[in-house]
């Protein structure tokens, strides 16, 4: 690793909902950090429709009374324990429709917002913290929620518009940030992680899961980020949330040092790279590092493609098809399987929403 360089290096993650940050990347957050890296975390929503997820705290009267309040202070906590700052982006959680049919989405709601006013606010954020590195979700929002979807499609927006002069020219001086990535989801860690517990003799949490992973679209996942001296930290950031959190479920039913041991790694798909990148790679800011004076690339309006898209060295790889045949076949299925799969992420996740 090469020496810092003047003014540092800065990571930005763009989440959906407070507690996200603490379940998807926050290890490699508390690593930066501890690094010197300055890290932001936005959250595109106040999580006002969360689920009271933790048993003991479901008949709680303080909570019951001003979810919103008690759901700013666990984000404060996990911010604290984290080392991050962060933003609220200020728009309202879209919940997460349930039932056959599924419910319309309530009425101003973040899914439901103008993506150009959504994007204005998130490069206003972007344009004030200069970012040289943005995290966000895949396209399917690597968890089926309006809300992950539309901070994917948010923060694609702002990645070709924050450096741009003649976007949203009252927002900030523009500011093109050098790589985006997605938080990764890894069938491959969940089927080590189902296969190390089966070895020790303990109960594994993902048994169903490894029946339905062969069904699913494979990401091609080439960052990965040994961090697991922080899984701690992630944990505490996560039991931060404790509305959300079942401290008894399944997120924890892994012992921290056979996750340190089997997969200590997060994982990372590069989406745009302005820099040169060459996968696989263990560092957000590989070439980026290399760079002189990162700042002044940032502030140069990039080339722009036929799209108006800033040109980039490198783009990812499209998810591949299944392992499993019969994907489609499933598609037309009664809606119950593609729930049940839902639900599992939701435990994955950590998470109600
Ligand atoms: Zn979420």
């Amino acid at each position: 690793m090469t020496t810092p360089m003047p003014g540092g290096l800065r990571l930005m993650a763009v989440h959906a909902h407070p507690d996200d940050e603490s379940s998807k990347g926050a290890a490699t957050s508390a690593r930066y950090v501890a690094e010197g890296v300055r890290v932001r975390v936005v959250s595109c929503t106040g999580g006002e429709r969360g689920d009271i997820l933790n048993e003991r705290l479901k008949d709680d009267a303080h909570i019951l009374r001003d979810l919103t309040r008690v759901r700013r202070e666990e984000m404060a906590r996990a911010a604290q324990i984290l080392g991050v700052s962060h933003t609220w982006l200020g728009f309202v959680d879209s919940g997460l429709p349930e039932g056959d049919p599924l419910p319309p989405l309530p009425e101003g709601c973040f899914a439901l917002e103008p993506v150009e006013v959504s994007a204005e606010a998130l490069v206003r954020v972007i344009r004030e913290f200069r970012p040289h590195v943005v995290t966000t979700y895949d396209e399917n929002g690597g968890y089926p929620h309006p809300d992950h979807i539309q901070t994917h499609v948010v923060t694609m927006a702002a990645w070709r518009a924050a450096g741009d002069p003649e976007a949203y020219p009252h927002a900030g001086e523009p500011w093109q940030p050098l790589k985006l990535y997605y938080n990764g989801w890894s069938a491959e860690r969940t089927e080590r992680l189902h296969e190390a517990m089966l070895e020790a003799g303990l109960e594994s949490p993902f048994a169903d899961w490894i029946a339905n992973l062969r069904r699913r679209p494979r990401r091609q996942i080439g960052t990965h980020v040994p961090c697991a001296e922080h899984f701690p930290t992630r944990d505490r950031a996560l039991l931060a949330h404790a509305t959300q959190v079942d401290p008894d479920g399944q997120w924890f039913a892994v012992p921290l040092e056979l996750q340190q041991r089997v997969w200590p790694t997060e994982d990372f798909e590069l989406a745009r790279s302005i820099v040169p990148a060459t996968m696989p790679e263990d560092d957000l800011f590989a070439g980026v590092r290399e760079l002189e004076d990162p700042d002044e690339v940032c502030r140069r309006a990039p080339e722009r493609d036929a799209d108006g898209d800033p040109v980039v060295a490198y783009v990812g790889p499209p998810a591949l098809p299944p392992q499993e045949e019969g994907l489609e076949a499933r598609s037309t299925q009664p809606q119950d399987a593609d729930a049940d799969d839902r639900d599992e992420m939701r435990e994955e996740e950590g998470h109600s929403e």
